[in-house]
């Protein structure tokens, strides 16, 4: 990466993390997945059951396997073999898990965390459940705004995320977001969390690297 390419990153990023910890969430600003890492791994409570949320984040930085080989036990609807009961199952025990693991869809510079859900496991359990929520996200997520949040969502995150599951989705053609009434439709529920909920410690760690959708 070259210098011009990390100054933009880190001012950025360090702008978006002021802005989050004036609303009371535990952000901090890593240059990379590896610091990334090392602070993920001192927030994670001894024995914790995590639930992870549907995110290639998590999966790019190396956090899952690592947590696998750490021996916890995972809730992970997105492990391979699952029945669509059992994937189910493990969506429900996300929201009582110790800790939930995830991304987010866009950071916005005012200090809120955007997210799009098809079924919503994701955002309520980072609303409420697990005591603990840690948000991975590369810069490449923050946006300045609300709308622009929307944009880069329907432009990138739910297209890719579609072309991910091969789901026949309008944009799964057109590569952005397309009248929509599709079955398979990933985009049913919005949330902006604007201030850290008193009853969740939401940690948010933004890497300073392009990661996931
Ligand atoms: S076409 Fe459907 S699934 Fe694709 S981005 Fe739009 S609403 Fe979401």
């Amino acid at each position: 990466m070259n210098d011009l390419r990390r100054w933009h990153d880190s001012t950025i990023g360090q702008r978006a993390v002021k802005e989050l910890q004036k609303n009371n969430f535990q952000a901090i600003y890593c240059e990379n997945s590896k610091e990334a890492l090392n602070y993920i791994f001192e927030n994670i409570p001894e024995n914790a059951r995590i639930g992870v949320g549907g995110s290639s984040t998590i999966r790019e930085i190396g956090l899952l396997t690592r947590l696998q080989e750490k021996g916890f036990l995972l809730y992970d609807h997105n492990a391979p073999s699952l029945t669509l009961e059992e994937k189910t199952e493990q969506r429900y025990k996300q929201l009582t898990s110790d800790l939930f693991l995830c991304s987010a869809n866009a950071i916005t510079l005012k200090g809120e965390l955007v997210n799009r859900d098809g079924l919503g496991n994701r955002v309520a359990s980072m609303m409420f459940g697990p005591k603990k929520v840690i948000v991975v996200a590369g810069v490449n997520k923050v946006v300045r705004d609300s709308e622009e949040a929307d944009q880069r969502i329907k432009m990138q995150a739910a297209p890719l995320n579609t072309k991910r599951h091969e789901l026949p989705n309008p944009c799964l053609k057109t590569g952005q977001c397309t009248d929509c009434h599709s079955t398979s439709r990933i985009c049913n529920i919005t949330t902006i969390i604007h201030r850290c909920p008193a009853l969740t410690e939401i940690h948010v760690v933004l890497i300073g690297e392009d990661l996931g959708f």
